[in-house]
């Protein structure tokens, strides 16, 4: 499972960086940076808690990286 950011919905409000450090960085210009969209058992309750958080709707999972 990969994380997929929808670039038109992402506002950079940096909800799914404060929930999930690990997975998102928001540059000094506003922009949503995925560092990590590799999905562990480790880590897939934060990162599905900061798709759902997410209050755009700009964040979804998915089977494969999408180009
Ligand atoms: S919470 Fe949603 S809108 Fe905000 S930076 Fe993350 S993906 Fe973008």
């Amino acid at each position: 499972m990969y994380v997929i950011v929808d670039r038109q919905k992402c506002a950079g409000l940096a909800i799914c960086e404060s929930i999930s450090p690990d997975h998102f960085e928001i540059d000094d210009d506003g922009e949503l940076a995925v560092v990590n969209d590799e999905i562990s058992d480790q880590n897939q309750e934060k990162l599905e808690q900061a798709v759902r958080g997410c209050p755009n709707a700009a964040l979804r999972l998915a089977a494969a990286r999408e180009s």
